[in-house]
């Protein structure tokens, strides 16, 4: 028997370092996650470089490291895959950035770089949409909400540059920066000129919305201006369907994990009440996940929550929160006909706040896997396994190989 699907959860930022409130173990270690110790005890299990030993990978990078795209060769920057993720079609070559609703006060200077953390600004960006034009410029245009106080903003025309800095002063009390070229290049400084004329339209815009009086009027901080930053070129993905012969989806809260789904042709599943936080709806993503894969052959899966813990350094809240992870996890165990691949995507690690290089854990389960010594799920016990140290890029081959689709090289 051969498994025919794969099912690859990825658990943001899941991995860490010993904590010292945690006795010096790490969150993974000191949860309680018989569901995950399942999984290493009847899989095999590995330590994964998600990019490369040493290489402190973003979300973005790992990801398209994990479905077999080489980041170095696919990465753009985070901008075009964001606005992808917010519903924006980005076409190879189209200029996508990263967007913050933002107050100004009557000074101009930026007194809330989040507009107070504003919600469902569809409205306003609709508006945006329909009054800017940038047509005298040669450009069009995408303009889109996403969650709370974020939007994305794409650009398509001849012969526009990305080095362009952003006009956020990332700081508040100080007026939004001017746009300009990195290196004085033409072509860049369309797209400052660019970004000018949208931002100084948008304001004018948004001066005059309802829905900012309205906040105004309940003491709200009003969206008086939008800031930009990440530009990037959309690059031109090889569909994974050609690549891999899979037809696939992708579940996250977070859209730039959902754009660098969608951007390699993976169909993306909503399901309600995900937030990319540890109050996550993660009973109703695992059963998405489980209903998906009836109709599709391959479902990468992303649960954000344990990153944001390690990023505010909270070891004993990770820990909670896998122990959560863990209980949603219980209906995996009796998945047939799938392979289960479980990993993260980097460390983030309480003590650094950040992410780190150090390599995650990995576990395949499933039909055909050569099972292994290991019984828990976790940084240390999973370095023993079968799959001893490799490298994020060799996980879907790994994976294919296991289906009995890799090629085969050579005679
Ligand atoms: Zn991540
Ligand atoms: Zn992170």
């Amino acid at each position: 028997m051969t498994a025919h699907k794969i099912l690859l959860l990825v658990l943001d930022g899941i991995s860490d370092r010993p904590c010292p409130e945690l006795g010096n173990r790490t969150p993974l270690q000191a949860a309680l996650t018989p569901v995950l110790d399942r999984m290493a005890r009847d899989g095999i299990c590995g330590i994964m470089d998600t990019i490369g030993p040493g290489i402190r990978p973003g979300s973005d990078t790992s990801h398209l490291s994990l479905l077999g795209y080489n980041p170095y060769e696919y990465y753009t920057g985070r901008g075009p895959l964001e606005a992808e993720g917010s519903g924006i079609h980005m076409e190879p070559g189209m200029i996508g950035f990263r967007c913050n609703y933002a107050t100004l006060d009557t000074q101009g200077r930026v007194t809330d770089r989040r507009a107070g953390r504003i919600q469902r600004t569809e409205a306003l960006s609709a508006a945006i949409q329909d009054g800017v034009d940038l047509s005298s410029l040669g450009i069009e245009f995408v303009f889109r909400s996403g969650a709370g106080h974020r939007a994305a903003l794409a650009f398509k025309g001849v012969d526009l540059g990305v080095s362009v800095t952003s006009n956020d002063p990332k700081k508040e009390g100080a007026p939004p920066l001017s746009f300009s070229a990195r290196d004085g290049d033409e072509s860049d400084k369309r797209t400052a000129d660019a970004l000018a004329a949208f931002v100084r339209q948008a304001e004018g815009i948004l001066r005059d919305h309802p829905m900012n009086a309205s906040r105004v009027s309940q003491g709200l901080p009003p969206a008086s201006t939008v800031l930009i930053r990440g530009a990037g070129k959309m690059g031109h993905f090889e569909p994974f369907s050609s690549r891999y012969g899979l037809e696939g989806s992708v579940i996250s809260a977070a859209a730039l994990i959902s754009g660098i789904g969608t951007a390699v042709g993976l169909s993306r599943v909503e399901v309600p009440e995900i937030t990319g936080s540890t109050d996550t709806n993660l009973v109703g993503k695992v059963s998405a996940a489980l209903d998906t894969l009836k109709a599709v052959d391959f479902v990468l899966m992303n649960i954000k929550g344990a990153d944001e813990a390690g990023h505010d350094g909270r070891a004993r809240a990770k820990m909670e929160f896998i122990e959560k992870i863990d209980s949603a996890l219980a209906p995996l165990i009796s998945l047939e006909d799938c392979l289960v691949a479980i990993c993260a995507d980097h460390s983030t690690p309480c003590s650094v706040k950040d992410h780190s290089a150090d390599p995650v854990p990995v576990v395949i389960c499933g039909e055909g896997v050569r099972v292994d010594r290991v019984i828990q799920f976790d940084e240390i016990a999973c370095a023993e396994g079968g799959l001893h140290r490799i490298n994020g890029s060799s996980l879907m081959p790994i994976l294919m190989d296991l289906l009995n689709r890799s090629p085969k090289y050579g005679a």
